[in-house]
């Protein structure tokens, strides 16, 4: 490679990226719905290398009550990442990164929980990222969708998530860690496609006015992917084989 700047490893003369992807396609996502026997719903997402478990309670009481609130319900998020989910072990105490992606997810999975039917009540969500390489709040974001919807929570839509990006001048779909670190712009999107409604989106990186709006389309057709292999993880627990 003698000589290239690092931006061209990121994306060959032939326009292949450094993971062997095209621009446009999406590294291997698979989602199971379901899993955990004491959860009230849950999910297991592997989103490229990304490996994400979510266990979702109730609705439930809330403790202390004075956090309750008397017309609707409340979700609370925790995103959480294992020492051993990242190359250097991670301290295990709570990360401002992590704080910080907790409100994000909650914010962004809001919009489609009708949380006005359970006043009173807490939706806990709690994620564990077992395994993360770039995108882990996109794929978070898409296993707790379908987990709410496996615990039977009633939903407006659900949110798929997946991130837009730039590497070498390039817009580019699903980034992975390496082009997160080298690359030049990082999008996550999400999206709820039925209702057509953008529930989280953020920008890490400079991009012109026409890139934005190539990485907004790209973003929303990828969380359409998105969104198929959450339905169908929900339809194989309840219509398939029924082994999970
Ligand atoms: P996201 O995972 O949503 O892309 P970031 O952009 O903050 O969130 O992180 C990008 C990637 O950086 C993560 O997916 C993970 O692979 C890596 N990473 C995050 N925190 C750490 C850490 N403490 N140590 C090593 N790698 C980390």
């Amino acid at each position: 490679m003698g000589g290239r700047e690092a931006t061209m490893v990121l994306l060959d003369e032939n326009g292949i990226r450094c993971d062997g992807r095209k621009v446009d396609e999406p590294r291997r996502i698979m989602i199971r719905a379901g899993g955990l026997k004491n959860a009230d719903g849950s999910a297991y997402i592997e989103f490229g290398d990304n490996k994400i478990l979510v266990g979702v309670f109730g609705p439930r009481d809330v403790h202390p009550k004075h956090m309750s609130d008397t017309d609707t319900g409340i979700l609370r998020v925790r995103y959480h990442m294992e020492p051993f989910s990242v190359g250097e072990r991670k301290n295990p105490a709570p990360s401002r990164r992590e704080i910080e992606i907790s409100k994000v997810i909650k914010e962004a999975l809001e919009p489609a929980v009708m949380l006005e039917k359970f006043p009173r009540t807490a939706v806990d969500v709690f994620i564990e990222v077992l395994q993360a390489d770039g995108g882990t709040r996109c794929a978070a974001l898409t296993a707790a969708s379908v987990a709410l919807a496996d615990a039977g929570i009633p939903m407006r839509d659900m949110v798929a998530a997946i991130a837009a990006g730039k590497v070498a001048d390039t817009v580019i779909l699903d980034v992975n860690n390496e082009e997160d670190q080298a690359g030049q712009a990082d999008m996550p999107i999400g999206y709820m496609p039925s209702l057509e409604k953008v529930t989280l989106m953020q920008l890490d990186g400079v991009l012109t006015p026409e890139e934005y709006k190539k990485c907004v389309e790209v973003g929303i057709e990828g969380c359409k992917l998105v969104y198929d292999l959450q339905k169908k993880a929900l339809n194989d627990k309840y219509f398939g084989n029924g082994d999970n």
